[in-house]
């Protein structure tokens, strides 16, 4: 049996990994210490209660004869897909047609399967620093070239950082796809209308796809800053949008994501909606009845309600530990229309010596910018999903080392 080198020559996971060992070097060297996380990527707080009802009520139904149901369809069930289009975008101004919803598990899958619908050949573009999905799906699939030095030979990667305020230029040579991921995981920054719309323009004339991935839309504060890049002109004929009700309403356990392809997008006179039709359908068998059932409660209004009172959470620690950063004199980004916040290390301190120096001294654990990137280095991620107990007394202890 041949393996898939592409596969077998994937660097390993090393930033979460390296992260757990270090901490634990420390615990076992240092039993007393009470070690703080903001480095947590995942939500912390409960299910919304109208959430909750809906999966008892849902398994309720499974248990009678008239209630059960089997598989579900493909795509989604209509009344989620419906709730989907009436919640997010028939608000935003954007028409979108039920069978350009495709609801799936998770935003991590889609994202990783998307590279599916692409040539051998297509030439990849990210952010960097960015969420590694996107660049080891396409590794896999043997689109990269080779890694040497921490980059990819055969990707183009676009630097955001604080000289260009995190908006990416536009890619130099031909590139076929750029993924684009807003509010930005791991910088927590936003694009306007004006800089998306550059993005759609550039790719409606290069013949180019964009990947956008919206996953912390929910965090986006201000109805200026675009919630979907369907609010950008021209972005129906050349972006697929995937979300998530991971970080809107703490799915990260339950699992429910959609990915949004408009019967528009079309490459090679082929329509993308077709063949991510035909891709889902031959390898993914629908998101459970229970969990869409959740999902569809999320738009309830009882569910809107509860969903924005964690958000609200979570955007309270992200104001208190970008208030302590600025009283340390620390340059910070993000943390306003999302969940994280991409800090300055002290002095342009390498990230993974900053990690060090913050664990030793403070106990508090965040994330190097350089696990996200090259241009991540020089930068550390904190993250407001632990308790507003426990994020202000790490960013006490954050500003008193530094
Ligand atoms: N996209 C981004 C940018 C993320 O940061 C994450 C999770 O951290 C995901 C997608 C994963 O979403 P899901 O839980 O729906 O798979």
């Amino acid at each position: 049996m041949k393996i898939n080198k592409n596969l077998a020559a994937l660097p390993a996971g090393y930033l979460f990994a390296e992260v757990a060992k270090r901490v634990k070097t420390f615990s076992a060297e240092n039993p007393d210490a009470r070690i703080l996380r903001l480095g947590i990527g995942d939500v912390t707080r409960p299910l919304a209660p109208a959430v909750v009802a809906a999966l008892k009520k849902a398994a309720d139904e499974m248990g009678t004869p008239e209630g059960f149901h089997g598989y579900s369809p493909d795509f989604g069930y209509d009344w989620l897909i419906d709730a989907i289009i009436a919640g997010d975008y028939a608000p935003r101004g954007v028409e979108i047609a039920r069978d350009e919803v495709f609801v799936s598990d998770g935003a991590k899958s889609d994202v990783g399967n998307l590279q599916e619908l692409f040539g051998p050949d297509a030439q990849i573009a990210v952010t960097d620093p960015v969420y590694p999905v996107y660049v080891d799906s396409n590794a896999m699939a043997g689109r990269l070239g080779d890694y040497v030095n921490g980059k990819w030979t055969n990707l183009t990667y676009l630097p955001c950082n604080a000289e260009n305020g995190f908006v990416p230029p536009l890619p130099e040579k031909r590139v076929d796809v750029v993924y684009l991921c807003y509010p930005n995981n791991p910088t927590g920054t936003v694009l306007t209308k004006e800089q998306l719309q550059v993005f759609v323009d550039w790719a409606l004339e290069n013949d180019a796809l964009i990947v956008y991935d919206a996953a912390y839309k929910a965090f986006i504060s201000d109805d200026a800053i675009p919630r979907s890049i369907y609010e950008v002109p021209g972005a129906k004929k050349c972006a697929i949008e995937c979300c998530s009700f991971s970080k809107t309403a703490g799915f990260t356990g339950t699992r429910c994501a959609y990915t949004v392809v408009p019967g528009e997008v079309t490459y090679d006179g082929v329509r993308l909606n077709r063949l991510w039709g035909r891709r889902q359908a031959t390898k993914f068998n629908g998101v459970s009845y229970l969990t869409q059932r959740a999902a569809q409660a999320v738009y309830s209004p009882e569910g809107q309600k509860q969903i924005l009172e964690t958000i609200a959470y979570y955007r309270e620690n992200a104001r208190v530990i970008l208030a302590g950063l600025k009283k340390a004199g620390i340059l910070a980004f993000g943390g306003v229309h999302s969940p994280y916040v991409w800090m300055k290390t002290p002095e342009g301190m390498p990230s993974w010596d900053f990690f060090d120096l913050l664990l030793k001294k403070a106990q508090v654990v965040g994330t190097p910018g350089e696990g996200f990137g090259p241009a991540g280095e020089g930068y550390f991620r904190l993250t407001a999903f632990n308790t507003l107990e426990n994020t202000r007394a790490a960013v006490e202890r954050i500003v008193s080392v530094l």
